[in-house]
């Protein structure tokens, strides 16, 4: 697919963190509308690295999957880990260095060791380092945040070109992360440093919601605003279905979530009447699909009371169908929004 398209539709992207989306093969993955899928330099990184998925030939060659891939910097997950106990680590001037519980190795991220890993994990769209943070910011730390995150984009740009010849010689965009927590005047700010350096997307870091679950509206806007329309502009970790409508509204084309296959797991599934729990006891007996409306293979031929009682015995199958439907759902949304 061209990714220029990535620039003008929407998309929904789920979230395949090591190279799978849990229970799907690529398969069952395209055949639920998906298009893009969103994978983690951080996970891949630490397994089986970035060495090992280059030389078998790429994280695309390995899932047999032809549609688009993108990878985030890591950024998130370094900072949002990096505080745990388990996660010993810390982040400097140059990016963090950090301990993986998993095997104890030490690992080094830079700006520039970033984008060489995402070019080795073969993606097709690649995201700059930024200095993501805690929710709670006080202005002081946004600030910083700010300034470090545009230092970092610019780092990623010039090796990116240097090293690699940019967009011309690898066919690969290059996208970046605008920081400034709950403050719109320095999302703006670091927005504008950022459209001057000059990228294919301008992502949404940071979290997306606030305290109470309320998407963060006027800190999205200040950067849309600012940020040019013939770009990616993803919201990054959003989210539920009425969130991704008015993210949508505001601007943004691209959307990922955990939660969608997260709650298809745990039996959560959602429809053109709203959630549906798989596993409360009104299921039991319940012969209609999940969804009447839906044409996916779990709607198609399995009654709700069916998906229950697997998931009541933990049937592997049962995980597999709620993924398969809920991701089908999300993309239905988004192919209403580009019709
Ligand atoms: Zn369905």
């Amino acid at each position: 697919m061209n990714l220029e398209t990535l620039k003008q539709k929407y998309f929904f992207m789920p979230d395949a963190t090591r190279g799978a989306v849990r229970y799907l093969t690529t398969k069952q993955l395209k055949e639920t509308g998906t298009e893009a899928i969103v994978t983690n330099t951080l996970h891949l990184l630490i397994h089986p690295g970035p060495d090992v998925i280059q030389e078998l030939g790429g994280i695309k060659k390995m899932m047999g999957w032809d549609g688009i891939v993108f990878t985030d910097s890591g950024g998130f997950q370094v900072f949002s880990l990096i505080h745990s106990k388990k996660w010993k680590g810390k982040v400097h001037e140059n990016g963090a260095t950090f301990k993986s519980p998993r095997e104890g190795n030490v690992y080094e991220l830079t700006p520039e060791s970033s984008i060489d890993i995402q070019i080795k994990i073969g993606s097709d769209v690649l995201v700059c380092l930024d200095d993501c943070r805690k929710t709670d910011l006080n202005r002081y730390e946004a600030e910083q945040s700010v300034e470090r995150t545009i230092k970092w984009a610019k780092r990623c740009k010039d090796h990116f070109e240097k090293e690699y010849g940019g967009t011309a010689k690898t066919g690969k965009l290059l996208t970046c992360v605008v920081q400034g927590a709950n403050f719109p005047d320095l999302r703006e700010k670091c927005a504008k440093a950022l459209v001057e350096i000059g990228f294919d997307g301008y992502n949404f870091g940071g979290f997306v919601v606030d305290s109470e679950g309320r998407l963060v509206e006027d800190e999205m806007s200040a950067v849309i605003e600012n940020v040019p329309k013939d770009t990616i502009r993803y919201a990054m970790g959003v989210g539920k279905p009425e969130d991704i409508l008015k993210a949508a509204k505001i601007g943004f084309n691209l959307f990922d979530t955990v939660l969608v296959t997260r709650n298809a797991r745990h039996g959560t599934l959602y429809t053109s009447e709203g959630e549906l729990r798989m596993g409360n006891s009104e299921m039991a007996l319940d012969k209609r699909p999940v969804d009447s409306n839906c044409n996916c293979e779990c709607c198609s031929n399995y009654t709700r009371a069916y998906i229950h009682h697997m998931m009541k015995n933990g049937e592997a199958t049962a995980l597999t169908l709620a993924t398969i439907h809920n991701l089908t759902h999300y993309q239905s949304l988004i192919s209403k929004l580009n019709s």
